[in-house]
């Protein structure tokens, strides 16, 4: 089984996968490539590189993606924008993912280099939507796509009616399933997976998850989920942000609590960004049972 969907919908349920960004140097690549081989025989359901702003770091996402795809026994996503780019490189790019080997492609418009708020301009004989890019990448090949979604409305949607009628018209455009953005509660995602399902999509919706391990992660979520944090959020993690080990044990605490509540309500599977580090996503994965019954076996010794 190759694609997200397949891993999602005839494997075993629920599971885990995990997110890394594209290494910025030798050391940064070691340091991927060893979390990638710690998380391999956890048997994530797929693993993702994200796509960055361009050069260097984009030759990152698309090298270390192949190799996850030529080098591992795991199922490899790569994350693809419209950024700076003509249709022309994407076909290009698109291509040589296919040719590697990797089937699954997050599909995404990105954000202005350098002020993800600043205007959005289009390359000149590129594309404007991740509608669009979801369009070609179907185009292409027999690809499985995904799409980002937002649970508090995309930071550029007016209301969030606006939002849910874009992001199921870039389902309906050949989209197999979405990712959430980070979210504070559980009822946050459950409202956005409601508004797909109310407004006729029945794509997967799967919620992205940052393991609270340091007060930057906590900084990092509020920032990226657009949103302000609940009182009695802050309130359990914000007193703990000078005393460090404090600080995990609560923020891996909130997020159990957090994916407990999320698999009770018939989630398949929980997104993990793992910063490149594999070690909270290994314990939240132990934590939660989310093992495959073959590696747990080999855990307890039965
Ligand atoms: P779109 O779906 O195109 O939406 C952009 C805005 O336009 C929204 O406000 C939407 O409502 C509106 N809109 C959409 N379609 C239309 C239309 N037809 N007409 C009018 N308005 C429309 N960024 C990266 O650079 N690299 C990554 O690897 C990356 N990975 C991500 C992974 C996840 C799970 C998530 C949630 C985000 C990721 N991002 C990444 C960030 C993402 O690129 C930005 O949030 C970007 O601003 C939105 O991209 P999109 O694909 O949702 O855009």
């Amino acid at each position: 089984m190759r694609t997200v969907v397949d891993r999602l919908t005839s494997g075993r349920r629920p599971t885990f996968s995990v997110e890394f960004f594209p290494p910025r140097d030798e050391a940064d690549e070691a340091i991927l490539w060893r979390s990638i081989r710690e998380l391999e025989p956890l048997d994530p359901a797929y693993v993702s590189i994200t796509y960055g702003a361009g050069g260097t770091s984009r030759e990152g996402t698309i090298r270390n993606i192949a190799r996850v795809a030529t080098d591992t026994t795991l199922v490899p996503m790569a994350h693809l924008t419209a950024v700076d780019h003509a249709v022309a490189e994407l076909r290009h790019v698109i291509g040589h993912f296919a040719a590697v080997g990797v089937r699954n492609i997050l599909a995404l418009r990105g954000d202005p280099p350098g002020n993800p708020m600043g205007e959005w301009v289009a390359h000149p004989r590129g594309l404007t939507y991740a509608e669009e890019l979801v369009r070609l990448v179907r185009e292409l090949g027999d690809f499985c796509v995904g799409v980002s979604a937002f649970p508090y409305g995309h930071p550029r949607s007016t209301d969030l009616e606006t939002d849910t009628h874009y992001l199921v018209r870039k389902l309906d455009a050949g989209a197999d399933f979405a990712i959430a953005q980070l979210f504070f509660e559980a009822d946050d995602f459950l409202r956005l997976r409601d508004r797909v399902a109310a407004a006729g999509s029945d794509a997967l919706m799967l919620p992205g998850i940052m393991p609270l391990t340091t007060p930057r992660t906590w900084r990092k979520t509020i920032e990226l989920s657009g949103a302000t944090p609940p009182r009695w959020l802050v309130e359990r993690l914000e007193p703990l942000s000078d005393d460090p080990k404090a600080f995990r044990a609560e923020g891996l605490d909130v997020i159990t609590e957090l994916c407990e509540q999320l698999l009770a309500e018939g989630v398949p599977e929980l997104h993990f960004y793992t910063f490149n580090r594999s070690k909270a996503t290994r314990e939240l994965v132990d934590r939660l049972g989310l093992r495959a019954p073959r590696t747990q076996a080999a855990v307890t010794g039965a």
